[in-house]
């Protein structure tokens, strides 16, 4: 073994009581009451990190150390005194742990499994609090220690590094960065590995695998996001997209009994997850990122039981017999009787032929903290004029030296909130360009120069700009859905009342009864959220449209 370090960053953090709490004879006794009592000797290992989390141990005599594997070691992380437990968010989702827990000395703790430990954080309020709190500060305290199991090699200047970045931040799973241009001692690393300049960006996973240039999928894969999850069995519902509407459906779902499963392509949080600070969401007086919104909802719907997959893209609908099949990109399928789309929508894309030259390297479509670092001190380009565009300028002007808004239009009086509106023209870092469109994008390796032209009087002007924010809007994700189910003319899903007698006969509506509030014309096949026509495009009509569609389901499963 290894010696320790003796830094022990956990029980520096200022919530150390909260992170640690010690738990009460009595509360320690309802656990018990679900475990079993097990003695430990001095060395003994309860739990091996990179292991699948199966039990919880609270500590009721000794000491227990937890430990986390380095590339030249092992370091101390925090350790755990009587009353005190093991534990964080990969309990709830059944992940693979971070941490090897190891007892310092003889002791005794009481193990109780993960099944028993989510029906008792379900049904005990007063635990739920302290472990949940814990779990969450535990996971937060960890992302912001870099304490993971993932370390990911990048540049600045490559995409790929971005899109990962991005993977892992918005998944919340912790990774430490090193940056290939000015990290001094990379070089050793890479070599440590086997891998050269050419293979960035390369994650390298639970401290053995290395992956070159790996997918979103692979990610998911060797850090076994969804492995504690069987896709085998027939589900009471299956909820395509983890945005705010799918994760509404999940919470509500899964607390009310449903056996619930979320397909989700790439992080929980959706359009919302990318939103630097959401101010108009009731009880968040101010405000929220998205990131936080997104990581509380899907913390609150695993706590219920619902099973999120990540890195799973829904490719068909099969929905010519029931229950209906899912069939996803990895060539795998899961059943459900009832299917709630709530895949949202995809950003409309700047009319530019190079364009993709420039996704993450200059062109983005979400402005959170990880894009203004990136652009911390420059000029920046937010096109649009929309809520979101006025959102991304106000948070990027306090990063950025100026930002530019550049709209088609002749102002964003119709277009935009007019608190936003206010706070556009109140800050002199930014400047609007009203009558104005990108027609050209420059550079290299990253974007280096934007042209664009004043659409009346036809002068074009370039300037040397090196990010892009692109904010105009979405279109829906419903091109998986194959001719299943009826959409209207921009291709959002038509839904309840909008459903035509002749959508219906299209359709070979088969039942007596007309389609539910949010139910498409298939039976037991419900739209929510941006997907849906005439959706409002909040975060909070998401939500509701998401726990509405939940009362159908159980009518729909009951007939
Ligand atoms: C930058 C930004 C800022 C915003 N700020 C605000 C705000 O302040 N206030 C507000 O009220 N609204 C805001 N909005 C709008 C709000 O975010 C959306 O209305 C809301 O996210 C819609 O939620 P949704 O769940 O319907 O869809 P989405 O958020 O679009 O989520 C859909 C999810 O489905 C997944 N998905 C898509 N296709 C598939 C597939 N085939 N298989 C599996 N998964 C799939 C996507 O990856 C995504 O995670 C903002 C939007 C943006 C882009």
């Amino acid at each position: 073994m290894a010696e320790a370090s003796s830094r022990v960053p956990l029980a520096f953090d200022s919530r150390a009581d909260q992170i640690f709490p010690t738990l009460t004879a009595a509360q320690i006794a309802r656990l018990a009451a679900h475990g079993r009592v097990r003695r430990v000797e001095a060395g003994e290992v309860l739990f091996e990190a990179g292991e699948k989390i199966a039990q919880f141990f609270v500590v009721t005599a000794g000491r227990i150390e937890a430990v986390r594997r380095t590339a030249v070691g092992e370091e101390l992380v925090a350790i755990e005194g009587p009353g005190q437990f093991s534990g964080e968010i990969s309990m709830l989702s059944g992940r693979r742990g971070f941490v090897t827990f190891r007892a310092i000395e003889a002791g005794e703790v009481i193990e109780v499994g993960r099944e028993e430990l989510l029906t008792l954080v379900q049904t005990d309020s007063e635990l739920s609090d302290i472990l949940m709190r814990a779990f969450i500060l535990r996971r937060a305290t960890l992302i912001a220690h870099g304490i993971g199991d993932v370390v990911l090699v990048g540049s600045a200047h490559s995409s790929g590094t971005l899109r990962i970045k991005e993977f892992l931040t918005r998944n919340g799973h912790p990774y430490t960065y090193i940056d290939l241009d000015t990290d001094p001692g990379v070089q050793d690393l890479l070599d440590h590995f086997h891998v050269g300049v050419d293979d960035v960006p390369v994650v390298i996973c639970r401290c053995t695998f290395v992956l070159r240039h790996p997918s979103n999928g692979e990610i998911a894969e060797c850090l076994g996001f969804n492995e504690a999850i069987d896709q085998t069995h027939i589900r009471d519902v299956a909820i395509v997209g983890a945005g705010p509407s799918g994760l509404a459906a999940a919470v509500y779902g899964a607390s009310e009994g449903l056996d619930v499963l979320v397909l989700e392509m790439n992080a929980p949080g959706g359009q919302a997850g990318s939103s630097s600070k959401i101010e108009n969401y009731l009880g968040f007086p101010t405000g929220i990122s998205g990131q936080e919104l997104a990581a509380r909802a899907s913390t609150q719907a695993q706590k219920f039981g619902a099973q999120v997959m990540i890195a799973k893209d829904a490719k068909r609908l099969v929905c010519t017999r029931k229950p209906y099949v899912i069939e996803i990109d990895d060539g795998s399928r899961v059943s459900a009787r009832v299917v709630v789309i709530a895949t949202g929508a995809e950003y409309r894309k700047l009319p530019v032929d190079n364009l993709s030259q420039f996704d993450s390297s200059g062109v983005y479509y979400g402005a959170t903290f990880v894009e203004a670092q990136l652009c911390d001190g420059d000029e920046v380009i937010v096109a649009g004029g929309g809520n979101s565009a006025g959102q991304a300028a106000v948070f990027l002007a306090q990063t950025a030296r100026r930002v530019y808004v550049v709209v088609r239009s002749a102002g964003l009086a119709e277009s935009m909130s007019r608190y936003l509106v206010r706070r556009i023209e109140e800050n002199p870092k930014i400047v609007l360009r009203t009558h104005t469109e990108i027609v050209a994008l420059d550079g290299n390796q990253h974007l280096e120069r934007v042209s664009w032209r004043d659409t009346r009087s036809g002068t074009v002007e370039a300037h040397d700009i090196r990010h892009v924010f692109v904010m105009m809007g979405a279109v829906p994700n419903t091109r998986w859905l194959d001719g299943c189910i009826a959409l209207d003319a921009a291709g959002f899903i038509k839904t309840g009342p909008d459903l035509s007698p002749d959508d219906l006969t299209a359709a070979h509506w088969p039942l007596a009864r007309l389609p539910h509030l949010l139910e498409t014309s298939l039976p037991g096949v419900f739209a929510v959220g941006d997907v849906r026509g005439g959706n409002v495009k909040r975060v909070a009509s998401a939500v509701g449209e998401g726990s509405i569609a939940v009362s159908f389901v159980h009518q729909v499963l009951h007939e």
